[in-house]
């Protein structure tokens, strides 16, 4: 099963890595000072096919907090556990057009409008498990199904959750938004840390290639062979991504490079290609929006270069 491009073999990604590197603009997230004082010239790209060869070139093996990409995989985790009928009760699919952060829900159902933004993942983390799962073991099958994705055991920063969980503020906010309106009947405060765990699992570029080549491969991890989720939920998984995973950057986004995508505030973007590849970036300086500056760049210029935008034809 190949890839129907040209291979992006190391010595194009280190050429796309020095195109992308004639400045540093944005700024890293600065809300902890573990984000604040991450070193802002890191730079890496990996691109893992989905029959497991893993491309790369920089700084591909620093380990850095999961954030918001975590929410692609925990919705897909929950779809597999409750079928999509179920999760659509309770999570929307609707792009919102506001920052990820924003304390909005749907106006007739009350559903947050879809699991990328922070009210709709905050939601889809309760969804994993029981009702009579504890709070320590819905993290822990979070942990697990995450670390299915990259084929290995992946960790939390200790560090990371606990200057969160000291800033967490709006997040507090958003989940108790969420038990007032009954979207869930859990305490606001542990689904947070639950939540702020799930986001400070580290991974490193590396990782996310792979788990995003998970994704682009019917749900089958790639070098394991596993089938980690099924083919549909792949797809659902995927839709929402296209069309709400870079924010209120997600217009621009889908118009420019045409893929499904998902950033994170550490600075990592991953992105999907159905069939071809997982791709993944690291750089800690974001937009405005949240996204990776020069990881959207390398995402710019790897698409244009390998005809990775969904809307044009091969
Ligand atoms: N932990 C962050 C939050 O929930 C993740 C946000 C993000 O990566 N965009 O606010």
């Amino acid at each position: 099963k190949g890839s129907k491009f040209r291979l992006p073999i190391p010595d194009h990604l280190q050429l796309v890595l020095n195109s992308c590197n004639e400045d540093n603009p944005g700024k890293n997230a600065d809300y902890i000072p573990e984000l604040r004082d991450a070193d802002s010239n890191r730079l890496g790209v990996a691109v893992s096919t989905v029959d497991g060869f893993v491309y790369t070139a920089g700084d591909v093996d620093i380990p850095f907090s999961i954030q918001s990409i975590s929410k692609a995989f925990v919705y897909a985790l929950a779809i597999e556990e409750h079928g999509l009928d179920y999760v659509l009760t309770r999570v929307g699919v609707e792009p919102s057009g506001e920052a990820f952060n924003e304390l909005s829900l749907e106006q007739d159902t009350c559903r947050p409008l879809n699991p990328m933004i922070n009210a709709g993942a905050i939601t889809t983390h309760t969804l994993i498990g029981k009702a009579d799962t504890s709070y320590e073991e819905r993290f822990e099958k979070i942990r697990k199904g995450l670390s299915k994705f990259a084929g290995r055991e992946l960790e939390v920063d200790e560090n990371v959750y606990n200057s969160e969980m000291k800033h967490a503020f709006r997040n507090l906010a958003i989940a108790n938004m969420l038990r007032n309106y009954n979207v869930f009947d859990l305490d606001p405060k542990k689904v947070v840390e639950g939540y702020t765990r799930q986001c400070a699992v580290l991974v490193t570029a590396k990782d996310l290639a792979v788990m995003a080549a998970t994704l682009a491969n019917t749900g089958i991890q790639p070098v394991t062979g596993e089938q980690v989720v099924r083919p549909q939920t792949v797809r659902q998984t995927l839709s929402v991504m296209m069309t709400c995973g870079m924010y209120d950057g997600a217009g621009d986004w889908v118009t420019k490079i045409g893929f499904p995508a998902k950033s994170g505030v550490a600075g990592g973007i991953i992105g999907a290609l159905p069939g071809q590849v997982g791709i993944s970036t690291f750089s800690p300086k974001l937009d405005k929006h949240g996204n990776s500056v020069r990881g959207v760049r390398i995402c710019q210029r790897l698409s244009d270069d390998m005809g990775l935008h969904i809307m044009q034809q091969p």
